[in-house]
């Protein structure tokens, strides 16, 4: 067992053990300590809520065999009451030691060249893999016709592209020297007025971020992968992730895929039952695929741009924002998060959609192995949406229903948990 830490602000909790990472799998007790943060504005509502669900639907299928011990881990306003900064080094130790985290929205310091705090623990934790899946919940409003049609895991890579931040303003002297540097040595004129930011994509994180979809995509039977990129036109960065995405499938994972050029040699041009279709996608037809097309797609890897974009078009089909679950993950580490912002006007009025969180939640509970934690709460919260009790967002829109607080739509999940 590993030695525990010294951290700075932070104890672990008294009870409860450590999860280990043994042979790059996870080992989880009985009792795992797994670290929070509560997040900025809406983060303290939509958690308290959250937490409810959670602890209540592991006791309802365990009856105390199995619990989770919770340690509190600070980022944003709070971190910076505590610790006088927004990220303190805590932070990034405890989430190493514990291997399992779940967050809240984070407000993004405005002025001073910060950079987003959830970028920021992203790139610092090495977390590479931005998972969301996008599913439908009976009876939520949608503005499409068939929002069931669309169930889909999207993979975004989370380190580089033009998201990495590596840009400069219009006027400073590294955009100067880049806009010079170009010109003289490469031949390509630049506006002098121009702002400049670095696309940069390699093999090794779009392989990495490839791998793991295909991965989940056996793991989880899912009929194909589709590998969207705008490689038409930025061949050497979203081309190349194509072309590096086909070429990990065809390496690692000959016997379990099969590219979409080889189906006119299969009989019928389908694939092989059991085996993964690797397909890909323009970006931009993408977004009118899932629009016109959904059931042709179940998982999508994306470069981190594009992944952002399809991630909330996808999420719009099926609810927004109050039912987008999402993790990020690096290869010893999983940090799950609510994927809208802190909604700051509706901060501390219990009155926000807890369901992005407790989705999330759901995922984390799947991770830890826990399915039938998970299951629980999905089955909870199915219900709760289908008897039209829920929060304001979706009462808005929906006919006949009950709008509920935040803490109330808790309560609806574990009393549907516990009569299921
Ligand atoms: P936002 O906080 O996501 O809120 C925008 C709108 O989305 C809300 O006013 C609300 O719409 C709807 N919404 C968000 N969460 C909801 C929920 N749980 N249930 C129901 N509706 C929900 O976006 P923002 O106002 O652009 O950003 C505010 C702050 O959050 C910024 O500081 C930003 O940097 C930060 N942010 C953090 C994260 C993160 O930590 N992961 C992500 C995005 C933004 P209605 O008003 O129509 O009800």
């Amino acid at each position: 067992m590993k030695q525990s830490p010294k951290f700075d602000k932070v104890l672990l909790p008294q009870k409860g053990t450590c999860i280990e990472v043994e042979d790059d799998q996870l080992q989880v007790p009985d009792d795992p300590i797994i670290s929070f943060i509560e997040g900025d504005g809406v983060g303290p509502d939509i958690w308290r809520a959250s937490r409810r669900v959670f602890d209540a639907a592991v006791e309802i299928c365990y009856s105390g065999k199995r619990r989770i011990e919770w340690m509190e881990i600070y980022a944003g306003e709070k971190a910076k009451k505590k610790y006088g900064e927004w990220l303190p080094r805590d932070t990034y130790a405890v989430v190493r030691h514990l291997h399992v985290a779940i967050k809240g929205p984070l407000t993004t310091p405005i002025g001073g060249g910060f950079r987003s705090l959830n970028v920021t623990l992203r790139q610092e934790l090495d977390l590479y893999a931005c998972v969301r899946p996008v599913r439908y919940f009976e009876g939520v409003p949608s503005p499409i016709k068939r929002p069931q049609d669309l169930d889909i895991v999207i993979f975004r890579e989370n380190t580089e592209d033009v998201y990495a931040g590596i840009e400069w303003k219009k006027g400073s002297q590294e955009a100067k020297k880049i806009i010079d540097f170009v010109s003289r040595e490469l031949g390509f004129e630049i506006s002098k007025d121009s702002g400049i930011g670095i696309k940069s994509m390699s093999v090794f994180a779009t392989q990495r971020l490839v791998r793991r979809a295909i991965q989940y995509a056996i793991d989880h039977k899912c009929p194909s992968v589709t590998l969207m990129h705008k490689g038409n036109i930025m061949k050497f960065t979203e081309g190349a992730f194509k072309e590096w995405g086909y070429a990990i499938a065809k390496k690692e994972f000959n016997d379990s895929t099969i590219a979409e050029s080889e189906l006119s040699s299969q009989p019928g041009g389908s694939a092989p039952k059991g085996k993964v279709l690797i397909k890909d996608r323009i970006a931009d037809s993408m977004f009118q695929q899932i629009l016109l097309r959904p059931k042709e797609y179940s998982v999508v890897a994306a470069p981190n741009l594009n992944g952002d974009y399809i991630s909330d078009a996808a999420v719009a089909h099926v609810g927004g924002l109050g039912l987008a679950p999402g993790a990020n993950i690096g290869d010893t580490i999983a940090f799950f998060e609510a994927t809208h912002g802190t909604a700051p006007k509706y901060a501390g009025q219990d009155k926000i959609n807890p369901g992005s969180m407790i989705l999330s939640g759901v995922m984390m509970f799947e991770h830890l192995g826990w399915q039938e934690v998970a299951d629980g709460i999905v089955r909870g919260l199915a219900q709760a949406i289908k008897a039209r009790t829920v929060t304001y967002d979706l009462a808005r829109q929906m006919e006949g229903a009950k709008e509920v607080r935040c803490s109330e739509f808790a309560e609806a999940i574990v009393r549907h948990m516990k009569e299921a």
